[in-house]
């Protein structure tokens, strides 16, 4: 029986439309190649929509998600609609919704810098001769960012502020599943990062990890403050294979590993709900980075992020996981080869330099 599938598709802004194409055809690709099909319904979202509707996230969009087996969104924002009133601007009317609605709670980052791309990590090279590969697992839609209560008043003739950081068990262990599974398909080895020195919510972080780590006995777990964390990503990247963390956490430490992995332009992302029957999941796949309005419309953008976005849903959501791996080795041989798009340039004599579209030509040729 045939394999077939639907993705809503969510361009969005900026640069979003230029790479979403080029993803589109690296999808198209792997289609015929690996014997399945999409049916793709394409949205509005963010400006785009706010300009064609007069909202970030209209209901016929929310709709078209609602149907599909995953959601690829390319980016959101801009300087035209950074005035709105906040509820209407692109990312917190389009994305946190998004997020909310279909109750994605485990956002996964890669932070990969391949051996040839060594030189746009800020991290001395030669700590990082073969490059790195880490995958950062945060906890999505709880802890200090939505605890209760939070707020401001007056104590004692003075203004507090305050914040909660809270955490079900159960949310704990739901993060933890999807990361000791993560890891289980790649190098086997989680680092749980809290402050379990310091914050009750973290003790019952780690005693959690360590009764969630007798469902996977093949992986080995072991725990970070997350001080000392972030003080090793940056001392020795390679050394990590997968990071689990709560929410405050892991929004740091995954745009710390975006950073010195060089360009945000190879760095895809995933956004995971529940998991289904199957082991699959509902989830949305974007690029790391945003709209860069800067370079928007020029045909210059890197389209890789979008890419291994598309490749991660592939084996997330659908269940195609050598099509991804396909897509992922194309892209590694395409580098090797010296294909780069201005932002991961050096002028060394031996590249390439290439365009949004001219990056997918040639990693459609090594498919
Ligand atoms: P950005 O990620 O858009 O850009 C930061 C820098 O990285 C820019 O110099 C940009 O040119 C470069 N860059 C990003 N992606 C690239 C690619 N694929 N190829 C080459 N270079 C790339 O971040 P920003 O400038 O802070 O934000 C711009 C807009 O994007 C804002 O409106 C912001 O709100 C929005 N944004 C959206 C999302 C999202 O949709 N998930 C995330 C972050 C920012």
């Amino acid at each position: 029986m045939s394999r077939s599938y639907r993705i809503a598709v969510l361009a969005g802004d900026g640069i979003g439309p230029e790479v979403m194409t080029e993803a589109l055809r690296v999808l198209d690709a792997v289609e015929e190649k690996f014997g399945f099909t999409t049916t793709r319904e394409a949205k509005n979202v963010g400006g785009a929509a706010l300009d064609a509707s007069g909202h970030p996230l209209p209901p016929d969009t929310v709709a078209a998600c609602e149907q599909s087996d995953g959601i690829l969104f390319g980016s959101v924002g801009g300087p035209k609609w950074e005035t709105l009133p906040p509820d209407l601007q692109p990312e917190r009317g389009a994305l946190l919704p998004l997020r909310k609605h279909f109750g994605l709670f485990a956002n996964l980052r890669p932070g990969v810098c391949l051996p040839s791309l060594t030189h746009a990590s800020p991290v001395k090279n030669e700590l990082i001769p073969n490059g790195f590969d880490v995958l950062c697992v945060r906890e999505l839609t709880g802890g200090i960012y939505f605890g209760q209560p939070k707020g401001r008043e007056e104590r004692d003739g003075e203004v507090v502020a305050f914040d909660t950081m809270i955490y079900r068990k159960s949310e704990i262990e739901r993060i933890l599943r999807v990361a000791f599974t993560a890891a289980g398909g790649r190098g086997k080895r989680l680092v749980s990062v809290d402050k379990a020195n310091v914050l009750a919510s973290s003790v019952l972080w780690r005693e959690t990890a360590n009764e969630i780590a007798k469902e996977f006995p093949e992986i080995e777990l072991s725990h970070l403050y997350v001080d000392n964390a972030a003080m090793q990503l940056v001392r020795r990247p390679d050394s990590f294979d997968v990071l689990v963390t709560e929410n405050l956490f892991g929004d740091i430490m995954s745009d710390e590993m975006a950073m010195f992995s060089g360009s945000l332009g190879m760095l895809p992302s995933a956004s995971l709900g529940q998991q289904k029957e199957g082991g699959l999941y509902f989830g949305m796949y974007e690029p790391s980075g945003g709209s860069a309005p800067d370079i928007a419309g020029k045909g210059i953008a890197n389209p890789i992020a979008q890419i291994l976005s598309a490749a991660m849903l592939l084996r997330f959501s659908l269940g195609e996981a050598e099509a991804a791996a396909a897509i992922e080795a194309a892209v590694a041989k395409t580098i090797d080869d010296g294909y780069r798009t201005g932002d991961i340039a050096t002028g060394a004599a031996s590249e390439k330099k290439v365009g949004t579209k001219e990056m997918a030509d040639a990693i459609l040729e090594r498919l």
